[in-house]
């Protein structure tokens, strides 16, 4: 995510969501969270370690193929006698906490957003038909299918729900019971499930795109229909969900809109079917992605095809009637993605394209494959083109650093913007004269003052009551670049490079932490950098810049680098 330099929403008081979660999870009373989850290690699933006899029992993601060969079968894993011993235990235990304990919101744990994801499944995959009503005012009439592995027995199971009407809910085909708490929706089937069962949950509800009360993010109503920005936390505004990046799934989108109406979701197209006045258009994800990088689009909009760098298809969405006057923008795609893999290697999705909206949100966003951009970054001449080109590959360089790399916590989240910033003040400086370094030094000058208001790069302060996308803080973009030069200071410019690459090579449609982060640095480095980045990651103070003695924090916000605003 970038912010835009022009006025952003107004702070709102404090959210539904805080009041009605006073408490951290640690605070509340024992709940059927704590007594299914004796391994916390186990609710933070990562598609490479997660599941068991993954590839056996399930169709290769990478083909992601359609629905009925996931079948509705439970499939049920060889379990030792010792395991099902503690199982039975364990399950004496849940059904006397499950009686006496109300719904309540769960969450995983993470840091900055206590109450995001939920514990005890493993989500494999969405599929989302929407029916648009032809106006963006309305609630779209909605059906989310969940397929999930449960990673612990479960008398229900929680989602995150936190706007729109549910009707239904189904588990496994069987109807199922379910309460709001919170931002949550507690869905108890019929039966409880085991641990390692293969479940299918079905929500009908609808997707309201005018916000509740005190809630942001999710659905953007532009002038001509509908896009979507749901980081960090908003997903779950747009559709039931686990909405946490630590639980990466496979997409499918079935966007059924007015004839005349042109939508356009994540992933490759798998056709579009017109019926009466209706036309239903599919997308699938070739990749597994997070919810908060979920986009469809909706509008009166062309679609401009291209190809990329060894024929990647490109398109790229954008207001119908400005599609020649945009064309000198989307025109730079291929060179910035030929760019960017000189520098980190193979693209590492099925398609890219920007998504030009008009809307003001005041950021653009890295929804996987297809960025979300404001129109008006390409159109006021106010924004020079080297500044809007490196906007550019800002967010198509999160396509590796974000959203193929994805952090595991939002606390690790200057993984995702210090790279992203990192690139694009790298291109500015190779195709702009933009020096790297003046920036890094104007940076080191406010970096203090970074880490005094928004926490250390690796340990942001929480979001400001009703601002949840406040952690989107410079200490975690100039202020992480910053660490990330320093990191190239000490190593040198070969290995940083090598890192780089290696990094989301090995990471690759899987989740990442700081300290995997800080380990392959000190592998390729050949030194253990651990003592190294701990301050410039988690210190209060900025620590001296290696190879500038000479650089110091500078006294006053004055002398602060321009690019603070974002
Ligand atoms: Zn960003």
């Amino acid at each position: 995510m970038v912010l835009t330099p022009h006025p952003r929403p107004r702070p709102r008081p404090e959210t539904s969501r805080q009041r009605t979660r006073p408490d951290t999870p640690q605070h509340r009373p024992d709940t059927i969270r704590e007594q299914t989850r004796p391994d916390a290690s186990q609710h933070r699933p990562d598609a490479s370690d997660h599941r068991p006899d993954a590839s056996e029992h399930r169709p290769d993601a990478s083909e992601h193929r359609p629905w009925p060969e996931f079948g509705r079968r439970r499939i049920r894993f060889r379990i030792s006698r010792h395991r099902k011993a503690a199982l039975l235990a364990s399950a004496v235990c849940v059904c006397l906490v499950a009686a006496a304990a109300p719904a309540e919101p769960l969450g995983v744990g993470d840091r900055l957003y206590p109450y995001l994801g939920n514990p005890g499944y493993d989500v494999a995959s969405y599929d989302l038909s929407l029916t648009y009503p032809g106006a963006n005012d309305k609630p779209l009439e909605a059906v989310t299918t969940i397929d999930a592995w449960t990673t612990a027995r479960l008398e229900r199971l929680n989602l995150d729900f936190g706007h729109g009407t549910v009707r239904s809910v189904e588990v496994d085909g069987r109807p199922a019971g379910f309460a709001r708490a919170g931002e949550d929706l507690v869905v108890t089937p019929e039966h409880p499930l085991n641990r390692g069962d293969w479940t299918r949950i079905t929500v009908r509800h609808t997707s309201d795109p005018v916000p509740g009360k005190d809630q942001q993010g999710g659905w953007v109503r532009t002038t001509d229909g509908l896009a979507m920005a749901n980081q960090a936390d908003a997903a779950h505004l747009v559709f039931p969900c686990n909405d946490h990046p630590s639980d990466k799934a496979m997409f499918t989108f079935r966007v059924s809109v007015p004839n005349g109406y042109t939508a356009v979701a994540n992933g490759l197209s798998a056709g579009a079917e017109r019926i009466g006045r209706t036309t239903t258009w599919t997308y699938r994800t070739r990749h597994p992605m997070a919810t908060e990088l979920a986009q469809v689009s909706i509008g009166r909009s062309a679609v401009a095809r291209r190809e990329g760098p060894h024929g990647l298809p490109l398109r790229d969405v954008v207001p119908a009637a400005d599609r020649k006057a945009l064309e000198p923008w989307l025109a730079k795609t291929p060179d910035q993605l030929a760019w960017m893999e000189k520098k980190v290697g193979r693209y590492p999705f099925e398609t890219y394209g920007v998504l030009m909206a008009q809307a003001s949100t005041g950021f653009e966003l890295e929804t996987q494959t297809l960025s979300l951009f404001e129109k008006r970054l390409f159109t006021e001449p106010a924004y020079p083109t080297w500044y809007i080109e490196s906007i550019m590959v800002h967010e198509l360089s999160h396509q590796w650093f974000g959203d193929s790399v994805t952090p595991r916590s939002w606390s690790d989240v200057w993984l995702n913007e210090g790279h992203a910033t990192w690139y694009e003040a790298l291109y500015a400086e190779e195709t702009a004269k933009r020096p790297m370094e003046a920036r890094m030094k104007a940076a080191y000058g406010a970096s203090d003052r970074w880490r005094e208001a928004g926490g250390p790069p690796a340990r942001p302060k929480p979001p400001a009551p009703g601002q949840k996308i406040d952690i989107f803080r410079p200490n975690i973009y100039d202020g992480a670049a910053l660490v990330l030069y320093a990191l190239r200071q000490e190593i040198g410019r070969p290995a940083f490079e090598r890192l780089e690459r290696i990094w989301v090579r090995e990471n690759r449609d899987a989740t990442a932490t700081t300290a995997d982060f800080v380990r392959l640095a000190s592998t390729v480095a050949g030194r253990d950098l651990g003592g190294f980045l701990e301050p410039w990651l988690y210190g209060e103070k900025t620590p001296p810049m290696p190879g500038h003695p000479d650089w110091k924090p500078a006294a006053t916000a004055r002398a602060a680098t321009p690019h603070t605003r974002r």
